[in-house]
């Protein structure tokens, strides 16, 4: 039997969308595919482990790193660099296993470039609404950083048009369901169906006239 090759999987969200939280569960109850870990030169929060959450490395490694074409992409978010090395997909890939890349807009235009063989999937949330009484609830922001991200997340959005999946993050386990069923589409390669319920311009039309 001829062995399967993995394909990237592009998960893409504004802040707040509790894009984390959802890529985790993925990954922990999908055991087709792990969880690429970036590069990043921002300093670690509380709780998060080097190697497991990121590969925590000065601005001189990386961009050692950068220059030396080890970036299938990378990108500069909130004046820190981020970066998804060759390193975190290849191996996985070739295994036949798939590779999750939780990353920002930017990047996911230049894994479009470089990988046509990648899936995209926007995670949406529910209203603008609900973003802002997210980004506020969290009491980790003053309202004028809440508006300042909020003004991100708008111009976030509008890349939702040139993902393959728009899916919204109204109940968490409905939204981690979505994405897993949309996986085992992929691989079996039976996608209408799904891409037509998921499809990112309906789900952007919605937004924007705040159904
Ligand atoms: P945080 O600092 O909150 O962990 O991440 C900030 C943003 O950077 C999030 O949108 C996250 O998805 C994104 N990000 C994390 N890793 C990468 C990466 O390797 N490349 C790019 N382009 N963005 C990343």
């Amino acid at each position: 039997m001829k062995s399967r090759i993995g394909f990237p999987v592009v998960v893409a969200a504004p802040s707040g969308t509790g894009k984390t939280t959802v890529c985790r569960q993925v990954v922990s109850r999908d055991p087709k595919i792990e969880f690429s870990v970036s590069h990043t030169t921002r300093t670690r929060r509380e709780g998060e482990r080097d190697g497991v959450d990121y590969h925590f490395v000065d601005q001189a490694e990386f961009m050692r790193e950068a220059e030396s074409d080890g970036f299938l992409e990378w990108a500069v978010y909130n004046d820190r660099r981020y970066g998804t090395s060759w390193r975190a997909i290849e191996a996985p890939l070739a295994e036949g296993r798939d590779v999750l890349l939780e990353i920002e807009v930017q990047g996911a235009r230049q894994v479009r470039e470089r990988r046509p063989d990648a899936r995209f999937i926007f995670l949406l949330p529910p209203s603008f609404e609900t973003l802002r009484a997210r980004l506020t609830g969290r009491g980790t922001d003053t309202p004028e950083q809440v508006e300042r991200r909020l003004e991100l997340a708008r111009r976030e959005l509008e890349a939702v048009g040139d993902f393959d999946y728009a899916v919204v993050n109204d109940d968490l386990e409905a939204c981690v369901r979505d994405v897993l069923a949309i996986l085992e589409a992929e691989r079996r390669g039976e996608v209408d169906a799904l891409r037509a319920r998921f499809d990112p311009d309906r789900a952007a039309e919605r937004l924007k006239s705040g159904e």
